[in-house]
């Protein structure tokens, strides 16, 4: 497993069928984003042939999968769980390399992942059903859960193993195969997790990994022997899957973008909040779909949260991930970092203020984006188009009903925060601010895995739509109703 100087390219193959073998599609490579130079890993993509292979041997693995039974299949989950704890390091390193986060951040993800792990392999002892009354004396009625069938799982380069786990250890664990094509940005890090799940006990053909672009994603997706989808990426993205899957009857769950605001009341505690919203604007480079991209101050504390956010974004150094004093790493590759410059470029001609700003490495390869903090309104282009970097812009409105609007004013509803102790606005924000998930007094990012997690609006698609807690089983299986004589009508002695 790589370490924190390990410089090698890994050769990475596809995982079909429980054997790695190499492709012939296109050549393509991830690169380090600290160090565009080095190659991390080179692979050759999926080909339309190994897709049917994948999907076959989906198909083929379901019946001997099932039979394991949940609890087996929650003892491979947990085995999953210990090995990751003990690879845990490595795979932090690669996740850095990779994908460039520092390594705390990675380190907080496979510990995350961990926790995912272990969280569904012991709700393998949950109840799996629901009984009711009958109307008949000698009737059983109740709820059986099946699995769907052959789930494709599709992930983002951001967060290259939590995400992943979000999906395919509930997939696996409700007794469904998976053909996972991960980001093409991260193929390494989705390697090492694949090759972990089957040292863990995956059985052959019950988990598949297809390394390979978003042409190869949108096939599978299309396939007809793919029964669910799960997907968390991009809204444009988001919206051509949903075309692929919904018309052809397939299941289909959804985590897209965000545009998460933070309103700060009076009343708040600024110093907190300016600290809870630094950290939850900047933290992984603002790659995060949770992430605080807008500031909303009401009235008066404008200045005062001002004063204090200024040096905390002034404080904010971007550095390589492996590096202990980098706060944040640079953006995934040099098209993110084009992307980020340019919101900001058109930000500043829309009339947008520069208020504070980190600061970069000089004369460093990486894909390097200043923190910066802006100050404007609503007419700003960046306080509506999500931009996947640390920007955020605080803005001013004079009261909450202004400040719930304003929150409201985008397509996306994924999260929010409220900094106040002011219960009349804590409800009305629980109430009114359109989010899936809202935070009172803490960051917009981060969740709970035994918790429900899910957007509204753009940023998620209608039932069943959330991923971790108990709801997540409503999505991996199909229930059925089932009536239950245990001796036939008029024979009963
Ligand atoms: P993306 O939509 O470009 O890619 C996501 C995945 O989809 C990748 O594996 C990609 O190869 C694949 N893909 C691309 N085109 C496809 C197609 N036509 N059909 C099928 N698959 C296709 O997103 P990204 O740049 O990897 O990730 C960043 C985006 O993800 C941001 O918008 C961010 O907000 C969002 N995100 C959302 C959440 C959430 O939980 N809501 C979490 C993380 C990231």
């Amino acid at each position: 497993m790589a370490n924190a100087t390990t410089t090698q390219t890994l050769e990475l193959k596809q995982l079909i069928n429980g054997q790695w073998e190499s492709a012939t599609g296109k050549q393509a490579q991830s690169l380090n984003p600290a160090d565009p130079q080095e190659v991390v890993a080179s692979y050759a993509t999926a080909t339309e042939e190994n897709l049917e292979s994948a999907i076959a041997a989906g198909r083929a693995a379901l019946a001997d999968w099932d039979k394991v039974g949940i609890i087996g299949r929650g003892r491979v989950l947990r085995r999953a769980a210990q090995l990751l704890e003990e690879r845990a390091e490595g795979i932090a390193v690669l996740m850095t390399r990779e994908q460039g986060k520092t390594l705390a951040d990675s380190r907080g993800e496979v510990g995350a992942t961990v926790e995912t792990l272990y969280y569904q392999a012991g709700s393998a002892r949950n109840a799996t059903g629901t009984t009711f009354p009958s109307g008949n004396g000698d009737e059983l009625v109740r709820t059986i859960r099946r699995p769907v069938g052959v789930v494709g799982v599709i992930t983002p380069w951001n967060f290259p193993l939590q995400i992943p786990a979000w999906k395919i250890a509930p997939a696996l664990l409700w007794g469904n195969t998976v053909i996972w094509k991960s980001a093409s940005d991260t193929p390494a890090v989705s390697v090492a997790f694949a090759n972990l799940l089957i040292d863990a006990g995956v059985p052959a053909g019950v988990l598949n990994l297809l390394l390979g672009p978003g042409s190869l994603g949108d096939a599978l997706v299309s396939h007809p022997g793919i029964a669910a989808v799960t997907f968390t990426g991009s809204v444009p993205v988001g919206h051509q899957i949903r075309e692929r899957t919904v018309l052809r009857g397939a299941k289909l769950q959804m985590e897209l973008g965000g545009h998460n605001a933070a309103i700060v009341m009076p009343d708040a505690d600024v110093a907190s909040a300016a600290a809870f919203i630094v950290a939850a604007a900047m933290s992984s480079t603002g790659q995060k779909c949770t992430a605080t991209r807008r500031i909303i101050a009401v009235g008066d504390v404008h200045d005062k949260l001002l004063e204090a956010l200024k040096p905390l974004v002034s404080a904010l150094v971007s550095g390589p991930g492996i590096d202990a004093d980098s706060s944040m790493g640079p953006v995934i590759s040099a098209r993110a970092q084009r992307e980020v410059e340019e919101a900001l470029d058109t930000a500043r001609s829309e009339g947008a203020t520069v208020l504070a700003q980190g600061s970069v490495p000089a004369d460093a390869p990486g894909h390097y984006v200043t923190p910066t903090l802006l100050g404007g309104t609503d007419a700003l282009t960046i306080t509506r188009e999500e931009v996947f970097g640390p920007v955020a812009t605080l803005m001013r409105v004079a009261n909450l009903d202004e400040a719930i609007a304003l929150a409201n004013a985008t397509d996306f509803g994924l999260t929010a925060s409220v900094f106040t102790s002011d219960e009349q606005a804590i409800r009305r924000c629980l109430d009114e601010v359109v989010a899936g998930l809202i935070k009172v007094n803490g960051p917009s990012t981060g969740s709970e895995v035994h918790a429900p997690f899910g957007g509204l609006r753009d940023s998620s698609f209608p039932a069943p739509r959330e991923q971790n807690g108990d709801s997540c089983a409503d999505f991996y299986t199909e229930s059925k109703t089932a009536y239950i004589r245990t001796a036939p009508a008029g024979h009963a002695s």
